[in-house]
């Protein structure tokens, strides 16, 4: 855990602020509900503060409280910018590095005057002004609970706030399910529905939205699996041309690489997606147990994340990437092997 500057920044928070809140590029049930969390929770305490984000999000994370309110880097340029300009410090959350953001906007927050503050529970953070970083944590939405409490202020967490943590804690955990869930992660989701959260609700609108194409793009990412059982390993492919002919949109596959995980014995889940515009292939990794699949994104595929979900890229084609991923399984067969024990 590192917490640098805390003192410092509460002093600074003593005073009202004009602060903008940062989330990663494709935001996610975590970014979104830890920024928006974070928001209200400011506000509330007498600051301005704006979220700004580098790009579009899922529709089943539109109905977050404060949603509306959001600027996108790449749509809602000019605000977001004067926004930067008019702010006296920026939160950067649920990332760990400023690339994360892309390029577009990482240019512009390298030439930021003022401090950041980061609250984050990725690996390796880079250093800034103010750091709240904590890998062992479920989730940011978790981080931003405890930042409220080390603030004195967890009475101040209404239903607004407890709705976007909850969502964020929830969706961080696969519903609670994976190991960086605690007893305590539970204890701050009791908590949150002492203090309003819906849970059946927020269930309810991030998982019950799927559209008849995104089942239909489900079922051909399914029929795309390949298991390779000597290595208990599974990978999902999806080429631009599937996503095309099922009207993929944003947040379509969100989720679709959990069903390699899921089937029995498997460690190690892959979802490879074409992605036409960007000119990669984007790569979600998942493991159980031991196999870190952070080190392993980190050291192929240009990416990271946790030991047990990262992210990556690939440039070659989608042929290519598979035969280059399958050519590197030899080298860990012992460890995908010996991951995980039921
Ligand atoms: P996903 O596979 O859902 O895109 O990402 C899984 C986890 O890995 C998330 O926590 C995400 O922040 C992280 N991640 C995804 N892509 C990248 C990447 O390119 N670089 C790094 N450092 N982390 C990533
Ligand atoms: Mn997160």
């Amino acid at each position: 855990m590192i917490l640098k500057q805390f003192n410092e920044l509460k002093e600074v928070l003593s005073k009202p602020q004009q602060i903008v809140i940062i989330g990663h590029k494709n935001p996610d049930g975590d970014a979104v509900g830890s920024t928006l969390g974070l928001k209200h929770y400011l506000d509330k305490k007498g600051h301005k503060a704006q979220v700004l984000m580098p790009n579009e999000y899922p529709d089943f994370l539109h109905w977050i409280p404060g949603s509306e309110t959001v600027y996108r880097f790449d749509r809602q340029n000019n605000q977001c910018v004067k926004s930067l300009r008019k702010s006296t410090m920026a939160f950067l959350l649920d990332f760990n590095a400023l690339h994360r953001v892309g390029q577009d906007m990482q240019n512009t927050l390298e030439k930021y005057e003022h401090d950041f503050a980061l609250i984050d529970h990725h690996q390796q953070p880079d250093d800034f002004e103010y750091m709240y970083s904590d890998t062992s944590m479920s989730s940011t939405c978790q981080m931003v609970y405890n930042f409220i409490e080390m603030m004195g202020d967890v009475d101040m967490i209404d239903k607004n706030i407890a709705t976007c943590l909850y969502t964020g804690i929830m969706t961080d955990t696969g519903s609670f399910r994976f190991r960086s869930t605690t007893s305590t992660t539970h204890r701050i989701i009791a908590d949150l529905i002492d203090k309003g959260a819906e849970n059946d609700k927020i269930h309810s609108n991030v998982n019950d939205s799927n559209t008849y194409s995104r089942l239909l793009l489900l079922g051909q990412a399914l029929s795309n699996l390949e298991i390779l059982p000597e290595y208990k390993t599974a990978f999902i492919t999806l080429s631009e041309e599937e996503k095309h002919k099922y009207s993929h949109e944003k947040g379509d596959t969100e989720g679709v690489v959990n069903y390699a995980l899921s089937l029995k014995g498997i460690v190690f889940g892959i979802i490879f997606i074409e992605d036409e515009e960007q000119g990669i292939i984007k790569i979600s990794f998942r493991s159980k147990g031991k196999f870190s699949v952070n080190q392993f994104a980190r050291k192929y595929f240009n990416g990271g994340g946790h030991d047990n979900a990262a992210g990556g890229r690939s440039e070659l084609s989608m042929e290519g990437t598979i035969e280059r991923f399958k050519s590197l399984l030899p080298n860990y067969k012992n460890e995908l092997l010996t991951s995980y024990e039921n």
